[in-house]
């Protein structure tokens, strides 16, 4: 089916109300930098886990009607700052919160960027509310695709990609078969390809990655990103959940999607007619462009990136991901083809095996070996339902932390 954007958008004059789930991080911040550029926006809820400093300077310059804070302690700090301060903005505590701001009657528009499984809970009651859903959280997706596309097939939520390659996707596929959940069959497409930067570690040699810092992998050459994406980055994961998240939203199989490595991070991903064309999607590497193109649908508005200058920007280069080098992607492709719920074995293992890393408890060269163990231990079932999909979570984390323990 395909959804009308006139059911969730704001009525002319009225500004759109936005909810932003995971307003402080990278995703959140450069919602709100563009936000703050066009005046048909109200900010009607910001939430975070526990960072009250950069919420309370958020909630000064935006006057949010909620703040949600999912730490007791942080929303607390918070409010006592807020009073003080005379700000009328009312500060909810707990992750009930988050549902409650994603799925409010006055809200048109959520941002999903909460990082994690996390943000799962809100981000589908704003499907289940039929708002507009701006998706950058794609842990959320891969657990739960089934579910997820269900709900949005059903109530005619309008989901639009944030994660950059599905966003240039959406841009490059024919118009009548672009939204998710629609019942077109894309029309004469051949094949998706999604780009890859490779990460930081994409020419290093092998025996220095049992030995990267946390500090090493979270530094991306092309992209400023939250820890966590920036290790799923490094070990190439990040790719594999973006397979995963392509087939769910655009309603491929995974034979149907190539990954190709682009080092210069400029084509975003492309479609593949099957005449030969070829239809790319460029831009600055700057997440501004596909948060504005997402906020504005179906029109065009400035999002304050840089334009691209390509007689600059020097050679783009393009080549084919060496899967020895990048276990995780194999992974990523193992359970894309499997479906059921080993996408979300493989997105619970990634989250604890990554943690640990970043905790300085596990090396980096573990992750894969973690989350390897993880699925061949665990026997996949169909994810039809949220118990389902919630028990195969709890049990994936549960081995993983055990893995991580042993190491
Ligand atoms: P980040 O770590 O910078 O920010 C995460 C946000 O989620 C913060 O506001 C934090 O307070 C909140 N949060 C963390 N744990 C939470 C919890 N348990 N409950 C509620 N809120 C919680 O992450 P990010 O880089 O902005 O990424 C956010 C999402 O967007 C991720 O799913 C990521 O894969 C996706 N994404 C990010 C980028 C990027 O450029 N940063 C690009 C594509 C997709
Ligand atoms: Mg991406």
């Amino acid at each position: 089916m395909t959804a009308s954007v006139a059911s969730t958008a704001s009525s002319p004059g009225r500004p759109q109300a936005l909810t932003l789930l995971g307003s402080t991080g990278s995703i959140g911040t450069s919602t709100l930098d563009v936000v703050a550029r066009h005046e048909q926006y109200r900010v009607f809820a910001l939430t975070a886990n526990d960072s009250v400093d950069v919420m309370l300077e958020q909630c000064r310059r935006f006057q949010p009607r909620f703040a949600v804070m999912v730490n007791e302690q942080a929303a607390d700090r918070l409010a006592r700052a807020c009073r003080s301060e005379g700000l009328a903005v009312e500060v909810l505590a707990g992750s009930d919160a988050l549902i409650d701001v994603a799925s409010h009657p006055e809200v048109d528009t959520v941002m999903a960027a909460i990082v994690g499984s996390a943000g799962l809970a809100p981000t589908l009651a704003a499907v289940e509310h039929s708002k507009k859903v701006l998706l950058a959280n794609k842990e959320a997706l891969v657990m739960a695709g089934d579910l997820f596309m269900g709900a949005v097939a059903r109530t005619g939520a309008v989901l639009l990609p944030i994660d950059s390659e599905h966003n240039a996707i959406f841009q490059c596929l024919p118009p009548e078969s672009r939204l998710a959940g629609s019942a077109n069959p894309h029309p004469g497409v051949r094949r998706i390809v999604l780009t890859a930067s490779g990460g930081p570690f994409r020419d290093a040699p092998l025996e220095v990655l049992a030995t990267v810092t946390p500090a090493q992998a979270c530094k991306h050459p092309n992209w400023s990103m939250g820890r966590k994406i920036s290790v799923d980055s490094a070990t190439m994961m990040n790719k594999g959940l973006e397979l995963i998240e392509a087939c769910f939203l655009f309603g491929v199989g995974p034979d149907l999607v190539d990954v190709l490595i682009h080092p210069q991070s400029i084509v975003h991903s492309m479609v593949e007619y099957v005449d030969g064309s070829v239809i790319a999607q460029m831009g600055s590497p700057d997440m501004r462009v596909p948060i504005a193109h997402a906020l504005a649908w179906p029109e065009r508005m400035s999002s304050g990136a840089a334009f691209l200058d390509l007689a600059r920007a020097g050679a783009l280069e393009f080549s084919d991901p060496d899967l020895a080098r990048f276990p995780c992607l194999r992974l990523g492709m193992e359970a894309a083809r499997e479906g059921g719920t080993a996408p979300t074995i493989l997105n619970a293992a990634n989250e604890v095996a990554v943690a640990s890393f970043l905790a300085g408890r596990s090396r980096f060269t573990d992750i894969p070996v973690i989350i390897a163990g993880v699925m061949a231990q665990m026997t996949c079932r169909s994810a039809d339902s949220l118990d389902i999909i919630q028990q195969a979570d709890a049990q994936a984390r549960e081995l993983a932390q055990a893995f991580c323990d042993r190491n």
